[in-house]
Parts: structure tokens; C-alpha cells; sequence
């Protein structure tokens, strides 16, 4: 439906309509004799379709004003498109008036992973209720405008049975991969929609965005490695190449070549010799992507320590079947102790790109008795091991917990600025619905907020314009 919305308002549209339907448009219509009250309020969108459904928001509209009589061709297409669409069961032509009382939250995730029961019945404060959308990255669509409004569109097959709906998230959490190299597996230009959108998010959006490309992120842990020393921090010695013209030959091999930014093992290949290292460059060739190459540590077990909020976990992993990577084929899991050396890993890396609500380190314990730091990842990390179920729990929690302080802080936030507007000579009237203006600040000032990490208004402060 905001498809069929944007298209109609889409300037190629309008440009490709023919010469002069426009001005027909802008032109009163002929005179033509009043609608009897009944008919005209048959017609109006305010009066279609159902009461709001108790489990679905559904989209917030507000009635629209009346239309103007030059306005009725676009009005009478768009009734016609509510009313197929409407028909083909695809929207809920539902006009929702009542002042919102809920709070939403999207998770972006399996439909699997059922997060709705964990939050079910939950309040937020304000005595807000909580839904949850839960969609996949595939199944939704943003758009975002400057003002800070923010629409997901989803589609989702639940049971068989296509559910559409039209929200505006309040909170969103994302689970799964924002960008992996298989194909249509790329959803970053929805995270900077969301981020346009000025949605809160766990982890941030800003951090999620980050940990995109895995080079990007191991240049940060090359910087921790720096700080804290090889001693407490020791990562795996690794070779950038932006493309393959550069690979062209290894110091010491065996190697690990990691193409691209790829997940559960894949785009990972054992490199014996030089031969087949160009072998390797080659196929980069092919891809148009980065590379990176470390050497192939003679592993013991893998390692991942996790930390969700202030929940800590260590596991390693063995491979049984003998692959060189533990996360293909079969493998045994066992919890370990959470060392203070493994606190120090998670807790640095929990600080990155302004902090990470849900992070995990992995790395590789060699047969050498060294430990090697490959990576770490953000919100979208599987959860392993027999407490994923409390894991998930304590990843509802915290949220439910985010949500609950940025409504609490919102409620006692200054107004919002509704416009903003440079000055003009006398220039300061009505610009805001915040504090009210205070004589003799200077003529070329506007009222600045001060936005906290949530996009929250904490306080008005005068600041000279440019
Ligand atoms: P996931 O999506 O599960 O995190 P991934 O695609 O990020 O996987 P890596 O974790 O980098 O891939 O590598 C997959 C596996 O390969 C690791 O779990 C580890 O067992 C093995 N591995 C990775 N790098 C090396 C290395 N340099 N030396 C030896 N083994 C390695």
C-alpha cells in the first residue's frame, strides 16, 4: 500500500503522466450538483473498514482533511487502489484515531525464534503495552523522512497466510546479518534507513552499520591489541588486500584466506603453498572484493566468550568430524570458566563503536597453548550452548529494560522542536513549541536541542546560527 502511496506521489510518475493533467487537476471541477450527506460519508476513508484489530497497531493515520474538489482524481485513484488492495486482502484499511497507547518494538529475526512469547503482556513505561513486529530483514522495507518518522513495511508468511502490515517501530532489535556477500543478502540500506529514521536500536544502528565489513571491524582490535599489548590481548596476525592485484605471494604458509565479508565459514579457504595462494587470487579476482589472509593456527579448540548486558559466557569448541573449521561439520560445545583474561577481551570489545549491548569474541586456542583473537561480532551472534533459551531471555529483558528508560526520558524531556527555521531579520517567531524565546539573545540565534545518545531532547541551549 506505501508502495502504491510513493508511487503516486512519485515526481517520475507525475512527470510521465500526459500534458496537462496537472493543471486539469489544479482547475476547480465544473459545477456539479452537492452529494447527498450519506453518499459523501460512504466515501470518506475515515468511515472504511473495521475497528483497529487488539493485536495488531497497524498503521497510525490520522483522518485526512477534506479534499478539495481538485484534488478528486488523485483522491478517486487512490479509493480505488484502497479498495483492490483492500479486496485482495493485502492492507487493513483501518483508520486508527484512537491516541497511541502501545509501544513497538520490530525484531528482525527468524520467525523460529519466537521472541512475542517472551515479551508477551509486557508493559512499557508510560503504561504503554508492547508489541512486537517480528520480521525478517528480507520480509520488511523502510521509509524514513528528515522529521524524524520512521515506516516499516512488512510482509511475512506466518502459517500459510500473508500478513502486510504498516508500523512505526519504537525500539528495534536486530538479530540476523545486516550484510553477508550471498547473494540478496545485503540489508545495510536498511539499517541506514532506520538510522535516518532515528529508531533506537540494540545494538546501534551506528555499530551494527560498522560491523558490516570484517576488516573494518578487525582494524579496531588492532587498535585494542596496540592499547593493551600482545600479553593481554592477543590477536592473530593479519594481511588486508583490498583486491587481488596485491596477493601475490605469502611469507610463510600455511594460510587462511578469508574473502570478502561471508559467515558460517564460508569464503574461507586452507592455502598450502604459493601455487595455490594464486590459485585463491584468482577467484578474488572474480569477486571484486577484499581479502585478508592469516596464518592457519594447529588448533586445539575454538573459543567464544559472549556478553549479553552484563551476562558473561565462555565456551569452546571442538571439532569432531576433523574439519579445520569447527563451526562446519560436527563439533562439541562445552561452557568454560569465564577467566578475568576473557573478561578483559569481552569487555574491550564491548566498548567499540560506541558500545555493544550484545557482543561475542571469538578465538582460536592453539596446540602451542596460544590464544588467537580472530574476531568479534555484535546483536546478530548465534546463541550456542544449553542456555540459549536463557540467553534469549536476558536479550528480552534488556531491551524491555532500554525501551523503559528511553520512554521514561522522553516523558520528561522538554517539548521537541515541530520546525526548524533559519532566521530572518526578526526572525525568531514561532519557530519552536519548546522553551519560550528569550529576550536579548542574539539576532542571528535558533533554539538548538541537546539530543542525548537515543535522539532524545535533554534541554534547549541558544547557539548563534550559521
Ligand atoms: P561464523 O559465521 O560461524 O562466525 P565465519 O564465517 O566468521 O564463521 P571464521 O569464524 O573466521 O568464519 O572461521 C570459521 C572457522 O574456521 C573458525 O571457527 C575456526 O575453527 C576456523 N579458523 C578460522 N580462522 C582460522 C585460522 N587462522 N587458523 C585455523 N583455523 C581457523
Amino acid at each position: 500500500m506505501n508502495y502504491l502511496r510513493r508511487r503516486l506521489s512519485d515526481s517520475t510518475f507525475i512527470s510521465n503522466l500526459p500534458n496537462g493533467y496537472i493543471s486539469d487537476l489544479q482547475r476547480p471541477d465544473p459545477a456539479q450538483p452537492p452529494p447527498p450527506p450519506q453518499a459523501s460519508s460512504a466515501m470518506s476513508p475515515t468511515s472504511a473498514g473495521p475497528p483497529p484489530p487488539a493485536t495488531s497497531p497497524g498503521p497510525e493515520r490520522k483522518a485526512p482533511p477534506a479534499q478539495s474538489t481538485g484534488a478528486s482524481f488523485f483522491s478517486s485513484i487512490t479509493n480505488v487502489v484502497k479498495q483492490t488492495a483492500a479486496s485482495a486482502g493485502l492492507v487493513e484499511q483501518t483508520q486508527v484515531t484512537t491516541s497511541k497507547k502501545f509501544k513497538i518494538l520490530l525484531i528482525i529475526d527468524e520467525p523460529s525464534q519466537e521472541w512475542a512469547k517472551l515479551l508477551r503482556g509486557k508493559k512499557v513505561y508510560g503504561d504503554y503495552d508492547l508489541k512486537v513486529e517480528q520480521a525478517e530483514f528480507k520480509e520488511i522495507n523502510v521509509v524514513a523522512n528528515a522529521n524524524g518518522t520512521c515506516t516499516v513495511d512488512m510482509q511475512v508468511l506466518r502459517s500459510g497466510t500473508k500478513v502486510v502490515r504498516s508500523f512505526k517501530p519504537d525500539f528495534v532489535l536486530i538479530r540476523q546479518h545486516a550484510f553477508s556477500m550471498t547473494q540478496n543478502e545485503d540489508f545495510r540500506n536498511l539499517i541506514i534507513g532506520l538510522q535516518y529514521g532515528g529508531v533506537p536500536s540494540v545494538n546501534s544502528l551506528e555499530s551494527i552499520y560498522n560491523l558490516c565489513d570484517k576488516p573494518w571491524a578487525f582494524a579496531q582490535l588492532i587498535n585494542t591489541h596496540r592499547k593493551l599489548g600482545a600479553e593481554k590481548f592477543p590477536l592473530i596476525e593479519q594481511t588486508f588486500y583490498p583486491n587481488y592485484k596485491e596477493m601475490v605471494s605469502m611469507p610463510t604458509f600455511p594460510v587462511v584466506v578469508k574473502i570478502g565479508h561471508a559467515h558460517s565459514g564460508m569464503g574461507k579457504v586452507k592455502v598450502d603453498n604459493h601455487s595455490k595462494f594464486q590459485d585463491i587470487a584468482s577467484v578474488v579476482a572474480l569477486t571484486q572484493t577484499y581479502t585478508t589472509s592469516e596464518p592457519l593456527i594447529d588448533s586445539k579448540y575454538d573459543i567464544r566468550i559472549q556478553k549479553i548486558g552484563s551476562d558473561y559466557k565462555a565456551y569452546m569448541r571442538t571439532s569432531i568430524s576433523g574439519n579445520w573449521k569447527s563451526n562446519t561439520g560436527s563439533a562439541m560445545l562445552d561452557q568454560v570458566a569465564m577467566t578475568d583474561r576473557y573478561k578483559l577481551w569481552v569487555d574491550t570489545c564491548s566498548g567499540i563503536f560506541g558500545g555493544l549491548d550484545i557482543c561475542a569474541v571469538k578465538a582460536i586456542h592453539g596446540k602451542d597453548g596460544k590464544d588467537y583473537i580472530t574476531e568479534f561480532v555484535g546483536s546478530s551472534m548465534a546463541l550456542v550452548g544449553e542456555h540459549q533459551a536463557e540467553d534469549r531471555q536476558l536479550i528480552a529483558d534488556m531491551v524491555l529494560e532500554k525501551m523503559n528508560s528511553l520512554a521514561e526520558k522522553q516523558a520528561n524531556a522538554p517539548p521537541r522542536p515541530t520546525t526548524i527555521q533559519p532566521s530572518q531579520g526578526a526572525g525568531l517567531k514561532g519557530e519552536t513549541v519548546g522553551e519560550p524565546l528569550k529576550d536579548g539573545r542574539p539576532p542571528n540565534s535558533c533554539l538548538q536541542y541537546i539530543l542525548d545518545c537515543n535522539g532524545v531532547a535533554v534541554g534547549p541551549k541558544p547557539v548563534q546560527a550559521n
